[in-house]
């Protein structure tokens, strides 16, 4: 049980949260937690996550994420979450997101998607009930991000930049991809289009390396087909974590949060790290890569695509307008931080939090 007395103290500041609002539904013992943490750059986007050991901290955490996120990549929205405390692979979904969207309905300043344990039939549940949602079915006039790649799509336009600023060209480049699933694949698949080699991927079953580089679609297929990497035909079979060892130009964590931490950052190798999960490298592992000369792009820059795609999605948009912006957002936003960088100084999060903190900033002076 937490206290919320200690959790506001703790992270109530000058930009938020604006709201905090716990859900219960007695006819179906829905319960959840609405943290709508910024709205000066507009209506706050932010995703449902469904699981078990949801909280009102995580979810303040994450709505704050939302926040930077949206304004560096220069939406026009805050940002928010939500959490519904369930078992993702048990749970009776259309119940639990119906009750939860008729809670909401008032909440108009918050504008739900998709997260972990919620998909695009989720969103079809909530936009039903109250007309209010992204990442909807395709037949409700939906962008189905993850299918298109949104995210991956992102991290392969970040990396245009990033590489040269690394001293890196892509046609000589090589990568591995930690959690093969949504962002990995396709952050993969465009990569290589860039030609950037694959050299090792990696989910919860273990890593295949092959030095001479994965075929990226064989993999996808075979990922999809026999549920793991570890099916690839040809190539080494490690263990899972051994993918952090692996000598590369590009890593793309993509999996979990904290995955490479003061522990394990002594044996890691890479040159550019694309942060594609949410938090996968701890701030103080950040700042002793930059140390060592690695350059790491914070994961409310390089895995903005997704929401980017859900904001073109929200203003009718199509699949084609959302790459176009998601390449023209996150190359400006992305040359901004590397200049920030190389000019300043910074550790790239810092850069990067000062960018999106002014942006928010900005817009709360503007507002009442
Ligand atoms: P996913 O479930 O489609 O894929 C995750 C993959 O990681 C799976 O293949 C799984 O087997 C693998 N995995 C899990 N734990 C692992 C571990 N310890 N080591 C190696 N592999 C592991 O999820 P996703 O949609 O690709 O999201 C991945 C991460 O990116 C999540 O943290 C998510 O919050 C974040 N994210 C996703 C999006 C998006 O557009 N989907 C956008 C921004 C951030």
């Amino acid at each position: 049980m937490q206290n919320y007395d200690i959790i506001f103290e703790k992270f109530a500041d000058e930009l938020g949260p604006v709201k905090t609002v716990h859900i219960y539904d007695p006819r179906t013992g829905t319960k959840g937690i609405v943290v709508i943490d910024n709205v000066a750059r507009g209506p706050a986007i932010g995703g449902v996550r469904l699981a078990l050991d949801i909280d009102t901290e995580e979810v303040m955490r994450l709505a704050r994420t939302m926040t930077l996120k949206n304004a560096a990549a220069g939406l026009p929205h805050g940002g928010g979450k939500a959490g519904i405390i369930g078992d993702p692979h048990t749970a009776d979904k259309e119940t639990l997101l119906r009750a939860f969207a008729r809670k909401i309905r008032e909440l108009t300043d918050y504008i739900p998607g998709p997260d972990m344990g919620t998909d695009e039939e989720c969103m079809g549940y909530i936009h039903d009930e109250i007309g209010r949602c992204i990442g909807k079915p395709r037949a409700l006039g939906g962008i189905p991000l993850d299918e298109i790649g949104a995210t991956g799509y992102g991290l392969s336009r970040v990396a245009g930049l990033a590489l040269p600023f690394a001293g890196i060209s892509p046609e000589c480049a090589t990568m591995a991809v930690q959690g093969f699933g949504n962002v990995g694949r396709h952050a993969a698949a465009f990569l290589a289009r860039q030609g950037v080699r694959l050299i090792a991927a990696s989910d919860t079953s273990g890593t295949i390396r092959r030095d001479e580089g994965l075929e990226v679609d064989t993999l996808i297929r075979v990922k999809k087909e026999e549920g793991t990497v570890l099916a690839y035909p040809g190539g080494s079979k490690l263990t899972r974590d051994e993918i952090f060892k692996i000598s590369c130009d590009i890593f793309i964590p993509a999996a979990q949060p904290d995955v490479i931490t003061l522990e394990n950052v002594e044996t890691f190798q890479a040159k550019v790290i694309l942060e594609g999960a949410n938090i996968p490298v701890t701030e103080e592992a950040e700042r002793l890569l930059h140390d060592r000369g690695v350059l790491c792009i914070p994961d409310f820059i390089a895995n903005a695509g997704g929401v980017i795609c859900a904001a073109v999605e929200h203003r009718g948009g199509s699949e084609t307008q959302a790459f176009d912006v998601i390449r023209e957002k996150l190359e400006q936003t992305t040359g901004e931080l590397l200049s920030a960088i190389g000019r300043e100084k910074l550790y790239p999060r810092e850069a990067a939090m000062r960018m999106a903190i002014d942006r928010v900033k900005v817009a709360m002076v503007l507002r009442r």
